[in-house]
């Protein structure tokens, strides 16, 4: 059991020093919640073993509006999910944790979002027992190797920063003691080409600093949305017609065979054009929407969209 607004980084730490991890953990864990991922509902990384983030907390203690505090667990959590605290104050999570295991990586370019579609299909075909599958679209790692380097008083730090290719490079991870042969077959058999442990290496190391390539931005327009897996390739391909900008993407698989895809727009809050230009995160909400998906977290703007307001939580 944890207070909601434990940050994931911290939990995870704490956990390790019992031999313990967390069994999903959004990319955002150096400053993000348990509450908080409860509330927005989400999936991260791990999502690819173990679903939505929700699906590894068992229940949740919250303060209701009438300051009744009620325990919700099993079917009635699907209450406070997603809800942006609507339902309440949740202010205590008992959450289902795994075993700590040593992991491995693997990473692989593609020059396509067909292609590493058709890897990902492969995967989930030959139940290839992997804990999470997460990647970059080729804009994302272009950008990657130009941002800045990281400098302490104007020496070079990173200098043995991998390169990236320019392409769609995904990130296969596992509990090194699990057998995951037919990873590589799969890989190469949708003509990905895997890259070096290096590469693995790194890309798993920057998996919670993601942001810096936003020093490039100045600012960044956001669009994250879901959509299933057999329309992922459409979905890119839309999105690379009709946005002008280029399209960051950070993307991870879901169990359930969705994909969450979060868009970055690169631009300046100080140009006059800042505010029509979000609307485009609007365009790319509408391309999910005709691709099966949806937003993907509800959001004030989306809220109207949900049905599970707090009123349901204390009248059922
Ligand atoms: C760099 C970056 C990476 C990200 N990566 C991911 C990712 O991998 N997966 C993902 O799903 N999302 C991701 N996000 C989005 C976001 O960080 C997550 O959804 C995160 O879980 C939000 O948690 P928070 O603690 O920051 O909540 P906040 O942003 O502070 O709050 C979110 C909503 O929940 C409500 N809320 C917060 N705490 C409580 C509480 N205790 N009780 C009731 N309501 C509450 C708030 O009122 C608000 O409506 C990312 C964001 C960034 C900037």
């Amino acid at each position: 059991m944890v207070q909601s607004g434990i940050i994931w980084e911290k939990l995870e730490r704490k956990l390790k020093e019992s031999g313990l991890s967390v069994r999903t953990i959004p990319s955002s864990a150096p400053s993000s919640t348990v509450g908080g991922w409860l509330a927005q509902s989400g999936a991260g990384y791990g999502s690819y073993e173990f679903g939505w983030g929700y699906e590894s907390m068992e229940k949740a203690r919250v303060v209701l509006p009438t300051g009744e505090i009620r325990e919700f667990s099993g079917h009635e959590l699907k209450k406070l999910i997603g809800t942006m605290g609507t339902t309440g104050i949740i202010t205590e999570i008992t959450l289902k944790v795994q075993k700590l295991e040593e992991r491995k990586a693997v990473s692989a370019s593609f020059s396509d979002a067909s292609a590493l579609k058709k890897a990902v299909e492969t995967i989930r075909k030959k139940n290839i027992p992997l804990w999470s599958i997460s990647f970059l679209n080729p804009e994302w790692a272009d950008m990657k190797n130009k941002a800045p380097r990281k400098l302490h008083y104007g020496e070079i730090m990173d200098k043995d920063r991998p390169v990236l290719p320019v392409a769609y490079v995904c990130t296969f991870m596992y509990p090194a003691s699990r057998d995951v042969s037919g990873l590589k077959e799969a890989i190469e058999s949708a003509d990905g080409t895997v890259l070096s442990e290096e590469i693995a290496k790194h890309e798993t190391e920057e998996w919670f600093k993601s942001m810096k390539v936003k020093r490039l931005g100045p600012s960044f327009i956001p669009a994250e949305i879901l959509v299933p897996l057999e329309k992922m390739d459409s979905a890119f391909e839309e999105i690379k017609k009709k946005i002008k900008l280029p399209v960051l993407t950070e993307g991870m698989v879901i169990s359930d065979g969705n994909v969450v895809l979060l868009c970055f727009m690169r631009h300046s809050e100080r140009s006059l054009l800042f505010n029509t230009a979000f609307a485009l995160s609007l365009s790319i909400l509408k391309i999910a929407e005709e691709n099966g998906g949806r937003a993907y977290s509800s959001g004030l703007f989306s809220l109207p969209r949900k049905k599970c307001l707090w009123r349901q939580a204390c009248c059922n």
